[in-house]
């Protein structure tokens, strides 16, 4: 372990505000987490190569470029380092392409303290969860890989991000039964709509059923129940 002083989670803050930076590293340091700043790509991107880091939060308004690009970075590399990805407001497509490219979470500017500490909790525990013993379930054209967190088309797996995933297996769990978004907010996200704007479960819907339908599956599909949520249908 690369640290014996502290089992604190330490959390890469990658923000170039300086009164931002300053008032979400006192709260997470008294509220129990180790804070290590960045002020810019390149200074995030050292401090992982050199730092033990949990979880990043990661402000995409950078001076040097885009939060978005380091992200790409990690997940060029096939990193499933958590990451929460900030944003200013009216900056919804970053967002987006933040999840796509396999953001845990997001926030949105201004955000309070005690919101983003729960949001880190939420990703570490999910990211730390201990992983549900291997089973296959298969369901339509599908099968489900909850060891591999994979789903398959006729043996070739469909490139879902881990939270589009988290969606397929749920849903998939009581084929038939409509969840409400907040059923999903909560058994896929962690989170509530208190939290989390529910139309990211609208989102990821419609990036599943996109990806499902360019993989040729067209069973079982995802079905809009009007006023209520979302079910799975064979
Ligand atoms: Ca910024």
């Amino acid at each position: 372990m690369e640290s014996e002083t502290t089992d604190r989670p330490a959390v890469l803050l990658v923000e170039d505000e300086p009164d931002l930076a300053a008032m979400a590293r006192d709260y997470l340091v008294r509220d129990g987490f180790q804070v290590l700043p960045a002020v810019d790509v390149r200074a995030g991107l050292r401090l992982l190569e050199s730092a033990h880091v949990d979880l990043v939060v990661l402000d995409l308004g950078l001076p040097d470029g885009n939060g978005l690009d380091l992200l790409r970075t990690l997940r060029g590399r096939d990193n499933p380092m958590p990451v929460i990805v900030v944003t200013g407001r009216g900056e919804e497509a970053d967002r987006v392409v933040g999840l796509e490219l396999g953001a845990d979470d997001y926030l949105v500017k201004p955000y309070s303290q005690r919101e983003l500490a729960a949001r880190i909790r939420a990703v570490l525990r999910r990211s730390t969860a201990t992983p549900p013993a291997t089973t296959a379930i298969r369901i339509g054209g599908l099968v489900i890989d909850t060891g591999a967190r994979e789903v398959r088309r006729a043996g070739t797996p469909i490139a879902l991000t881990p939270r589009e995933y988290g969606l397929v297996e749920f849903l998939a769990s009581a084929p038939g039964q409509v969840f409400s978004r907040e059923q999903l907010l909560d058994n896929v996200w962690g989170s509530s709509s208190r939290w989390q704007a529910a139309t990211t479960v609208d989102e990821h819907v419609y990036r599943v059923r996109r990806k499902l339908l360019a993989a040729g599956v067209t069973e079982p599909r995802i079905t809009t129940v009007r006023g209520f949520g979302y079910r799975l249908d064979l």
